[in-house]
């Protein structure tokens, strides 16, 4: 779709998702001057750090001289927790000002908080209703959300936001799977919010019940909590099994959110009137749009727990270019490729998780669940290095030919270019998860 074809639902809800891209480079710096001399009055740890490295906001001349301070990384958060313990020396609001705390899963450790004011949870809402009104949800639609809302972040969040914008919400949560079928057939939930792994098994289990999911009243799916919705085959298939669009949606606790989709699906477009990007290689220096890089944010107006050149370990490629929808924010193809430490290096070639779930759920007669395993025998004995991985994945249904496992390996070396040992595992076998699925497994190795 150009985008003077533009039909009036087609357009954008807020002015700021169509400025040039001069225009928001001084937004960005203007609001960053303003911001991080708030952030160095305010956060313990960044009035240290400032003063280390000489810097001061008001001097900020140009986006580039923010490259004069350390990335923050989770390891920085985490230690200012334990030096002052519970809230740690990043948040910066008045704690009688803080109106939501939620927490990190703690899958790499003690569970870390994260703060909102009440500006930052309407900042919050707002963002949510803009991306969901990008996708063409619109005032009138009954939503359900399929997130937890039990000290995960995506819940909570997400209802605000489609309530924002005038959708009927019901807080469904993330287990339930059948009542959670009735739901939408019985309300006409026209919009559901969920992990990917989670939209799947209510596919199943609506079967299981004798109903269709894609007779089903879902039209859009937000999909978020793990990378699945920008990786291909996935949206395919799960667009296949409920006849609705599906639509990225990346965010992670420290920044509420990070992009979406719009209705083009061209990736997730960056929110850069919230934060600013930087897309950067291993030593930290800047890449070129279409080029991998580790995206690295800073909030431009959060008071609670902002943070500055926050390291997400997720490695993106950015587009700049103005999209089919005509909004000029930044998108990124593909969406998360892969996490920085989850990256796979097997003689020399980098594999992510996702370009091996690309293969898997493009197969046909296989579930979309799968694992990668790696183990003593695909690690070289005298190095470590790994030479391959072992690949667990189920079968759908009625048996497939013997030669499954052999066909699957060769799709994956002819397309990977890596020696994958595919282990066919029976229907149901494989952990189901209504969160984020762990793909990558280590068995009987140190680390
Ligand atoms: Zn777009």
């Amino acid at each position: 779709m150009q985008a003077d074809t533009l039909t009036p639902a087609d357009t954008p809800r807020d002015a700021c998702e169509t400025w040039t891209r001069e225009a928001i480079s001084a937004y960005q710096l203007g609001r960053l001057r303003e911001q991080l001399d708030y952030v160095g009055e305010h956060s313990v740890y960044y009035r240290r750090l400032f003063a280390e490295h000489g810097f001061r906001a008001a001097q900020l001349t140009s986006l580039d001289d923010l490259r004069a301070l350390p990335f923050t990384r989770k390891r920085d958060y985490v230690d200012s927790i334990g030096r002052v313990p519970p809230y740690g020396e990043f948040q910066a609001a008045a704690p009688a000002d803080v109106r939501r705390i939620h927490f990190s899963s703690g899958t790499s450790g003690a569970p870390a908080p994260q703060y909102w004011t009440e500006a930052d949870l309407d900042r919050w809402a707002g963002l949510y209703a803009r991306y969901a009104h990008a996708q063409g949800v619109r005032p009138g639609d009954v939503y359900q959300c399929l997130f937890g809302y039990a000290w995960f972040v995506g819940g909570l969040g997400a209802t605000a936001g489609y309530q924002k914008l005038g959708a009927t919400c019901i807080p469904g949560g993330s287990a339930d799977s059948e009542r959670q079928i009735r739901s939408i057939f019985e309300y006409g939930v026209s919009v559901i919010t969920a992990t990917p792994s989670f939209v799947a098994h209510l596919a199943q289990t609506a079967r299981s019940m004798g109903l269709d999911a894609r007779e089903s009243p879902v039209r859009h799916i937000m999909l978020g909590g793990e990378t699945g919705a920008s990786v291909p085959a996935t949206r395919e298939r799960l667009e296949a099994e409920w006849n609705a669009k599906c639509f990225d949606a990346y965010g992670s606790l420290e920044f509420q959110t990070i992009g979406q989709d719009c209705h083009a699906q061209s990736g997730p477009h960056l929110a850069e009137d919230f934060a600013y990007a930087e897309i950067v290689d291993d030593e930290g220096q800047p890449v070129a749009d279409g080029t991998p890089g580790v995206l690295v944010l800073t909030h431009l107006d959060k008071q609670a727990g902002p943070l500055v050149r926050w390291w997400t370990g997720d490695v993106v490629v950015r587009d700049s270019s103005r999209c089919a929808c005509g909004r000029t924010h930044a998108r990124l193809p593909g969406g998360v490729r892969g996490r920085a430490d989850d990256m796979l290096v097997i003689r020399g070639v980098n594999v992510f998780p996702s370009s091996v779930e690309q293969i898997v759920r493009g197969f046909e007669g296989l579930s979309s669940e799968y694992q990668i395993v790696l183990d003593p025998s695909v690690c070289d004995a005298r190095t470590g290095f790994l030479t391959g991985f072992r690949l667990r994945v189920e079968l759908e249904g009625a048996a497939l030919g013997a030669d499954v496992a052999e066909r699957l390996a060769h799709e994956i070396r002819e397309k990977l270019q890596v020696r994958a040992t595919v282990d066919i595992v029976p229907a149901g076998s494989l952990p189901r998860s209504t969160h984020k699925s762990k793909r990558v497994v280590r068995e009987g190795l140190d680390t």
